[in-house]
């Protein structure tokens, strides 16, 4: 069975044995068919225009059989590696969790978007967000439990994205990573804001209910390549942090006044953080 060859010794083995199967069948086949086109009487007189006619006949056969059922088994055997390769990629690029697109597959569309955007002329936002105080959950209810609520806010994410075209991803850990294309820089923060409420729910496990909340950061393109952009993104998110989680917070390397965001409910407050970033966040 091809799927037993492992070595190339196996590999050898295999061919000799359908090389030996091929010559026994060719031969038992070219006789059977020479004796009754022929005969018998291994001492008869024969015309040799009769021989070559059988004989041909008998390679024809044989021969488009034989090497049309091996060329058929390869093309099955090509399909199920091309599918088998295809579903490889697949895997490799997925996180297994959530069933989103895991960092490798993220770092792969999210540069090909980007290459697409810029070419359009689109403006392209990045979100990094992160469960706060992960590691308090999985302390207090345990790992399976903290798994759970990783699934959960993978399938929030997941929804929300979908229908907006958005690249979602697990970027690893309790985080999390976006990008959106030919969406404006309120757009993006309208989403990550309504994310960011959407996420700040209690999670229903195993009869508990946890409760959960995410910080988000987002930073718009500024021609500075995927991995600028995913840093600024992320420095956003840890200012998200710094000001006391469950909240968004938007930089901008601009004069324009950027950032902003937002807790689940409340007023808004606005407060310049550092130098050239601005932020606005409410109810923290
Ligand atoms: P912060 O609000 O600052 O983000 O605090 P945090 O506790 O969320 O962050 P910290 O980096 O201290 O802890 C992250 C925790 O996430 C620690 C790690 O064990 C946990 N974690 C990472 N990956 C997984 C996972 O796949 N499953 C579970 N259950 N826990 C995970
Ligand atoms: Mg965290
Ligand atoms: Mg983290």
């Amino acid at each position: 069975m091809p799927n037993q060859i492992v070595t190339q010794r196996d590999a050898i083995r295999y061919t000799a044995g359908r090389v030996a199967v091929t010559a026994a069948i060719t031969a038992l086949v070219t006789m059977i068919f020479l004796i009754s086109d022929l005969g018998t009487d291994w001492s008869a007189t024969v015309q040799v225009g009769a021989v070559v006619k059988a004989s041909m006949m008998v390679a024809l056969g044989v021969s488009t059989t034989l090497s049309g059922a091996m060329a058929y088994r390869s093309a099955q055997l090509m399909r199920q590696l091309t599918s088998t390769r295809a579903e490889l990629v697949r895997m490799s690029r997925t996180d297994l969790l959530t069933g989103l697109l895991n960092r490798r597959g993220f770092d792969d569309a999210a540069a090909a978007q980007l290459a697409q955007a810029n070419f359009a002329g689109q403006p392209v936002v990045a979100m990094m967000c992160d469960i706060d105080r992960f590691k308090a959950i999985n302390d207090l209810y345990g790992h399976t439990v903290g798994d759970r609520v990783l699934a959960e806010i993978g399938g929030i994410l997941r929804d929300f994205a979908a229908p907006r075209g958005m690249l979602i991803a697990r970027h690893g850990g309790e985080e999390f990573a976006g990008l959106m294309v030919g969406v404006s820089d309120q757009e993006a923060r309208d989403y990550a804001l309504e994310l960011c409420r959407r996420c700040a729910t209690e999670v229903a496990c195993d009869g508990r209910e946890v409760a959960v909340t995410m910080s988000f950061g987002l930073a718009s393109y500024d021609g500075g390549g995927l991995s600028a952009l995913m840093r600024r993104a992320d420095l956003a998110l840890y200012r998200a942090k710094d000001l006391g989680r469950n909240c968004v917070v938007q930089l901008d390397n601009g004069d324009t006044p950027t950032a902003v965001l937002s807790a689940p409910s409340g007023g808004m407050r606005e407060a310049e953080i550092a130098g050239d970033h601005r932020l606005v966040a409410g109810n923290l």
